[in-house]
């Protein structure tokens, strides 16, 4: 609460921020609100001890139109923490610690014997920052006597047919793998050290293991061109056999990202930051060329994914999760989706297709569209203070 506190008062009377913890930046008509630097603290403990369960459990049934009785149970791994340093993203090395694989299974394992918690949803940018970090918490799970469900991120790096067979004995239904690209140029311009023949087998021995496989890409990344977008449509083809679910992101520069840092390194201007987003040029399109190449790309993709059939179905991966436990395997979780909830095999916006699930009395709301979102994230995505600040009274 403190933060919060700090930045009403500086609002209304312009007393300066003590903490280490907020910083506020200019811009249009207001300021931006975000963390000043690393989380230090520890990483909390899950306590689900008085949550309505019931009623959560009787919402979910109403909103997934399924008879099930579990519900997911958000577990804090430790956001923001991660060794790697793609260039598009926040969050990498955001806080210092995230907890010890050991003691993430440790508290499911306490859940489930305390509260009867089943399945869960695991919060972090991904179960391996190393191999040595999922074996520790696959063999966890493994030596426990039950039976939990999870789902999470993983990076498709290093991860043979015999390690994703033990993550899925250990109770993993669904992973969520951000790829980004079919095309090594792009990954390799992102910093990802991802490859992609590596991403292929990954992706084939994961869904021989019976996980659902959900992607990330991303269009219209700095620079890409038509052959980039070629490769990736090649890409899909190639595995739409694998490939359970995608989620397309349109290019933007999330703020604090190594691009917003530095971005002469890759070869662009920032020529402005609106509290939405930030306007560049790239050294050959100007930002409004660069908007229409990202829609021309994100359209691309998605027609590519209509036309193979490749739903976007893990964009709700709480629904994903919750159909796959109640079936128990994938086939049957993916044809009971596509009869209940056929939504997220249309093209439409994450955000869209989120509000769809919310509220099916009132299908015609589209929130985010994606012309809203060709260089840019939403209008929700920063935290905005749209106020003049006073002077002191
Ligand atoms: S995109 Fe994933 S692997 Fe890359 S820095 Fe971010 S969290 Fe780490």
């Amino acid at each position: 609460m403190k933060p919060i506190y700090q930045i009403i008062r500086k609002i209304s009377f312009n007393e300066e921020i003590e903490n280490d913890k907020v910083q506020l930046t200019p811009c249009n008509n207001g300021y931006i609100a975000r963390n000043a630097g690393p989380f230090k603290g520890q990483v909390p403990i899950a306590d689900y001890s008085s949550i309505n369960r019931e009623g959560y459990i009787y919402q979910q049934k109403v909103l997934y139109k399924l008879d099930y009785s579990n519900i997911t149970y958000q577990l804090l791994v430790g956001d923001r923490c991660c060794p790697y340093s793609c260039s598009f993203c926040r969050i990498s090395k955001n806080t210092e610690s995230i907890k010890e694989a050991s003691q993430v299974a440790n508290e499911m394992i306490a859940l489930h014997r305390q509260y009867g918690c089943r399945n869960f949803s695991l919060i972090c940018n991904e179960m391996n920052p190393s191999r040595s970090y999922a074996a520790e918490f696959v063999d966890t799970l493994l030596s426990y006597d039950n039976h939990l469900n999870w789902f999470c991120y993983l990076r498709p790096n290093n991860l043979s047919a015999d390690e994703l067979l033990a993550i899925k004995k250990a109770g993993c239904v669904l992973i969520r793998f951000g790829v980004e690209s079919g095309s090594q140029r792009i990954l390799d311009s992102m910093n990802k050290k991802l490859y992609v023949s590596e991403i292929e087998q990954i992706l084939a021995d994961s869904h021989k293991a019976g996980i659902w496989n959900h992607i990330n890409i991303m269009t219209g990344y700095l620079y890409e061109s038509q052959d980039d977008i070629n490769e990736t449509i090649s890409f899909l083809r190639k595995n739409r056999g694998y490939i359970d679910s995608i989620r397309v992101n349109p290019f933007f520069i999330p703020i604090g990202s190594p691009i917003h840092l530095n971005p002469q390194e890759f070869n662009i201007e920032i020529v402005e930051e609106t509290s939405s987003h930030i306007v560049f040029h790239q050294r050959d399109i100007s930002w409004e060329e660069k908007k229409k190449q990202i829609s021309h790309a994100t359209s691309q993709v998605l027609a590519e994914c209509k036309r193979l059939g490749i739903g976007y179905a893990g964009i709700l991966p709480n629904l994903v999760c919750t159909s796959l436990c109640h079936f128990g395997q994938k086939e049957q979780g993916k044809i009971w989706l596509r009869e209940n909830h056929n939504y997220l095999w249309e093209p439409v916006s994450p955000d869209t297709a989120k509000w769809k699930l919310a509220h099916p009395e009132n299908p015609s709301v589209e929130i985010n569209p994606w012309e809203k979102i060709y260089g840019q994230r939403g209008e929700n995505y920063q935290t905005r203070i749209d106020h003049e600040i006073h002077s002191n009274p």
